[in-house]
């Protein structure tokens, strides 16, 4: 037995804790998650469903945990887990699944599928089974501080055009003031309108903020590639930004996955609370709409549609907030013919878009968005997660569908009322 498969298989025996346990003791194969994932409706392979996604991890339990399955093992008449079968189950684990969980919302008897196959992903990385792309990208992350491997020089470049094209300063590294705003590596790169979004729409808002020169991408790839260290490492580089700024709030952008691992995963990796809040960029914005802070002027007369993000839809509950925020700007907006919790995955989160194996079945699985929007015939896609508008972006055009996306913070800022005059003071 290898070192690195031994320690995979106590990785797995370690993440196999009583929700596991309970999860796979009381799965009763109904199959019903299998209709939930995309991976599953779009190939019609049932090796990529769900629960068989789970396997090898299920089988560590069943011999290791389960009064049969460890009677059966000593009897010799189960085979364990081997290296072969790891190997198999790597491009289920990684490239089939996007950790959408939406295959959580069907179990009958409540099973999270979505959350054992992240703990799955815990014993496939420390197996030495996870996609080079994502390793490099986890690589980058830690030695560089972006999985795209954008440096502070670039991201001093992007707030210097900003700057010019505002005629005003962003603020960095400004102690004391409510909000730090994290930046995903793509917003950055892809789509730097983001942070002249945000600063017009925080200068009309009277928001006070900053962008940290020390922590500013908000990914994480350490959840994505299952290696715990590595994500609470990534949480508390933020926290330590926080903390030095001496802010009350620390603002998620439009990045799925940066939610999930800041808000909901971040304070259980490092083992405390946070002396700050965190808010989705989304959140933030319906706030200080309700409040009068935020005041918009003209509506979009296209067909308007929002996809939703996964991970701040389904797994992080803002649901509403983007609709309230969609209804401000939108004089025609129409939802999916499944929407909010239940949308359909974009087929490149959790990972996927990081690793290059996945290319194929990603782009064969936005089959399932195809249909969503064949039903709706928008004339343009909302979304607020770049991940998603990248994919979106080259699914449609895989599907030869000419329909443009949009973000909704940047269309937001396009709306707002009286920007001119708002724009002639400092913030
Ligand atoms: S989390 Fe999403 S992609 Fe993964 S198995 Fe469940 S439905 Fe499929
Ligand atoms: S829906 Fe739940 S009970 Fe049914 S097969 Fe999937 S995990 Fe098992």
């Amino acid at each position: 037995m290898s070192a690195s498969f031994e320690r995979g298989i106590n990785a797995f025996k370690e993440q196999i804790d009583a929700p596991v346990a309970a999860f796979f003791s009381s799965c009763v194969r109904c199959g019903l998650c299998a209709e939930a994932c995309l991976f599953y409706t779009e190939t019609g392979d049932p090796e990529r469903t769900p629960i068989n996604k789970l396997e090898p991890m299920r089988r560590i339990w069943q011999q290791e945990y389960s009064f049969w399955g460890k009677l059966a093992s000593s009897l010799g008449l189960s085979r364990p887990v081997t290296d072969a079968d790891l190997t198999e189950w790597e491009t289920l684990v990684y490239d089939s699944c996007t950790l959408c969980g939406r295959c959580s919302m069907v179990c009958p008897v409540g099973n999270d599928i979505a959350y054992m196959i992240r703990k799955m992903r815990e014993g496939m990385a420390a197996s030495g089974h996870a996609p080079e792309g994502l390793i490099g990208a986890t690589r980058r992350a830690v030695t560089i501080g972006s999985p795209m491997g954008v440096k502070l020089p670039a991201l001093q470049a992007q707030i210097r055009h900003t700057e010019k094209d505002l005629g005003y300063s962003i603020p960095v590294d400004v102690e004391g003031v409510d909000y730090l705003l994290l930046l995903s590596s793509m917003e950055i790169m892809n789509f730097p309108e983001f942070i002249s979004a945000i600063a017009r729409i925080f200068k009309h808002a009277g928001v006070t903020w900053t962008i940290s020169s020390e922590a500013f991408e908000a990914t994480n790839s350490g959840i994505q590639i299952g290696v715990s260290e590595i994500a609470a490492e990534l949480v508390e580089r933020i926290v330590a930004a926080a903390a030095k700024l001496k802010v009350k709030y620390v603002i998620s952008p439009e990045c799925g996955h940066a939610y999930m691992a800041i808000r909901w995963e971040g304070p259980n990796l490092i083992g405390r609370p946070y002396d700050f809040k965190v808010v989705h960029i989304l959140e933030l914005l319906d706030e200080l709409r309700a409040a009068g802070r935020l005041k918009t002027s003209g509506k979009e007369t296209q067909r308007l549609t929002y996809h939703d993000p996964c991970q701040i839809s389904r797994r992080g509950g803002v649901v509403q907030q983007p609709r309230n925020l969609m209804h401000e700007i939108a004089a025609d907006f129409v939802e999916m013919p499944e929407t909010g919790t239940m949308n359909w995955c974009c087929g490149a989160g959790g990972g996927v878009s990081s690793n290059e194996r996945a290319d194929e079945i990603r782009l064969k699985v936005f089959n399932r968005k195809k249909k969503q929007l064949d039903q709706i015939h928008p004339d343009a896609i909302i979304s607020a997660c770049s991940n998603c508008r990248i994919h979106l972006e080259d699914g449609l055009e895989e599907y030869e569908m000419d329909i443009p996306v949009l973000s909704l913070t940047e269309t937001i800022a396009e709306h707002l009322l009286d920007r001119e005059q708002n724009e002639g003071q400092e913030p």
